[in-house]
Order: structure tokens, then C-alpha cells, then sequence
């Protein structure tokens, strides 16, 4: 089933200004994606990092993507700690909180190589990580909030997921329903999320809330860290789906959730 067609290096964890000898060019897979670009458009650190993460692709993702879709679920958790090992899950993410600190092209490169998965689910999975559920708290968290829950996603320990689709709230995130009300320190989270990626392997999710009745629906709304642990989170349905189907998708339920205030992202 698994035939690696292209010229790999070790894969030790990528870091900027490797050798040029480490950087040699990948050449697609048959099933692989083709990038439209020319060889120019990477640089060496572009196309070393490519290298490395096409050795995990190769080695430990392509071979297994077939059962993985079969069985509606792929294990997350060891994918992305090879990830995080390699320093693939904050390239562009700040240095203080494990991250390579990269500025946003080798982001591109590194989405640009995860089309050579053999599937879609597994791409949108990492990217649910590194694009969806960690950027504002990378930008916006408090220090303790990046130490708790953006250091170990970068790191591959933790899997995040992003909790914004309602079933009354999709491509109108402004419509979602589900209320954080205050209370003393805490907030106490009800109402549901429809669609969650991740869910099932998450550690933690960060949610998108309605934090007051009196604002406008485009002017109360927050993020917030929520461990997937917390008491009243209930993982109602792995939803079965027709394609995307290695990523697990879930209905959640919020019911009386309480996490501290302090869990907001920003403001
Ligand atoms: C595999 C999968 C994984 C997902 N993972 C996540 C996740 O991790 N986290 C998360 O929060 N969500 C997730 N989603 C939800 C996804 O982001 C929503 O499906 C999306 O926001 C669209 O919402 P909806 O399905 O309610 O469609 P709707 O909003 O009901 O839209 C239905 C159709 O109407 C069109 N439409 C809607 N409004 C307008 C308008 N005003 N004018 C013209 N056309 C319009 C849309 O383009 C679409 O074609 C996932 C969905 C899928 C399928």
C-alpha cells in the first residue's frame, strides 16, 4: 500500500537555517499533492521544514490514513506529538511558549506540505490546531493562559478543537446562543456546539460565547479556554460523516459549566 517515492532526511525536530543538504526537494507521491508553485517560491528553511514534515507524513500518517477513514477516527494524540516534537505545531507561534517564532510564510509551507496526507480530515485536524484554536490565545491570552493550554498544544501534549458552529449559528456566528454568565471569579457556561472537530481527543476547547444580554450579537461575544474535562461538558454524538472521516466530529453539550473568568482570551 506504501511506497515512499521521495528523497528524505532525518527526521531530527525542524529548526531554521538547517544545511542546505538537509533541504533537498520532496517529490510528490502519487497520491500527493502538487504544489502550483515554483521551485523558487521556498527557501531552503522553507523546503527543510517541508522535508521534515513529509518524513512524519511518509513514515507515520500516509500508511495508516486508509484504516483510519475506515474507522471514522485517527489517534491525534501520538500524531501530534510527533508534530510537536519536531516543532511543527507553533512554527509560527512565540518562542516564549515553544513556538519557532517564524514569520507567517513557513505557516504556508508547512499547510502547503500537509496536502500530501492521503486524506482531507487529518490536514483540517492539525489545522484546527494550529490555525483555529490557538492563534488568538497566542496573540491575545494572558501569560497563565498561554503557559496552560498554548504550551503543551505546541508542544503535541495537549489537542485542542474550536467550539464556534451551533446548529442556529454557522456561516451566522453572530446568531450562536451559547451564554457565559458571570459569577463571582467564574463563568458559567450553557448551550451547545454542533460540528467540533477534534472534540472526541480534545483537551481542551477554546469557545466562542455570548458574555452579555445588553450588547449587540456582534459585540458580546468572547473566547474561552474550557478543559474538556470540566463537569457539564457532554460529547453527545461522534457525528458519522461521508468524507473528512478519520477527524472525529462531535455535538457538545454545555450544561452549568463553570471555569474561571480569567479564562477569557483578551478583553
Ligand atoms: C467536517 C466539518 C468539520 C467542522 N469543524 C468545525 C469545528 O471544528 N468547529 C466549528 O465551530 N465548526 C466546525 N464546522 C462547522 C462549519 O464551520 C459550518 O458548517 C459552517 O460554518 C457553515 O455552517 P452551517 O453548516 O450551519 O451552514 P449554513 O450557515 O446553514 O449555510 C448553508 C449554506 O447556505 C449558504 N449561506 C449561508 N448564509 C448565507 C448568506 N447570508 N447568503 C448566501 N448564502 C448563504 C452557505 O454558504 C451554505 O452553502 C465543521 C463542519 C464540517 C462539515
Amino acid at each position: 500500500m506504501f511506497s515512499c517515492t521521495g528523497r528524505l532526511v532525518a527526521a531530527t525536530a525542524f529548526r531554521p537555517m538547517l544545511t542546505a543538504s538537509s533541504s533537498a526537494a520532496v517529490t510528490s507521491s502519487v497520491r500527493g499533492y502538487r504544489s502550483p508553485q515554483s521551485d523558487a517560491f521556498y527557501n531552503e528553511d522553507h523546503k527543510a521544514m517541508q522535508t521534515t514534515l513529509r518524513k512524519i507524513i511518509d513514515n507515520d500518517i500516509n500508511p495508516y490514513v486508509d484504516k483510519w477513514e475506515e474507522e471514522g477516527i485517527y489517534p491525534a494524540k501520538e500524531v501530534f506529538k510527533k508534530l510537536g516534537d519536531a516543532g511543527l505545531l507553533g512554527v509560527n507561534r512565540p518562542v516564549e511558549f515553544g513556538g519557532l517564532g517564524l514569520d507567517l510564510k513557513f505557516n504556508v509551507a508547512m499547510n502547503e506540505e500537509l496536502g500530501n496526507i492521503w486524506c482531507g480530515s487529518i490536514p483540517m485536524s492539525v489545522a484546527v490546531q494550529t490555525d483555529m484554536a490557538t492563534p488568538a490565545l497566542a496573540t491575545f491570552g494572558s501569560d497563565k493562559l498561554r503557559k496552560e493550554f498554548l504550551e503543551p498544544s505546541i508542544k503535541g501534549d495537549y489537542v485542542s478543537c474550536l467550539g464556534v458552529s451551533e446548529p442556529g449559528g454557522g456561516s451566522d456566528v453572530a446568531a450562536i446562543k451559547t451564554t457565559a454568565e458571570r459569577r463571582g471569579d467564574d463563568l458559567i457556561i450553557n448551550g451547545q456546539k454542533m460540528w467540533i472537530t477534534n472534540a472526541f481527543q480534545a483537551d481542551w476547547v477554546c469557545l466562542l460565547v455570548n458574555t452579555s444580554k445588553e450588547q449587540s450579537a456582534h459585540q458580546n461575544k468572547s473566547l474561552v479556554c474550557v478543559p474538556m474535562n470540566t463537569p457539564g461538558i457532554t460529547l453527545a454524538k461522534k457525528i458519522d460523516k461521508l468524507g473528512m472521516r478519520s477527524s472525529d466530529t462531535a455535538v457538545i453539550y454545555f450544561e452549568d459549566v463553570r471555569v474561571p473568568a480569567a479564562n477569557i482570551i483578551g478583553k
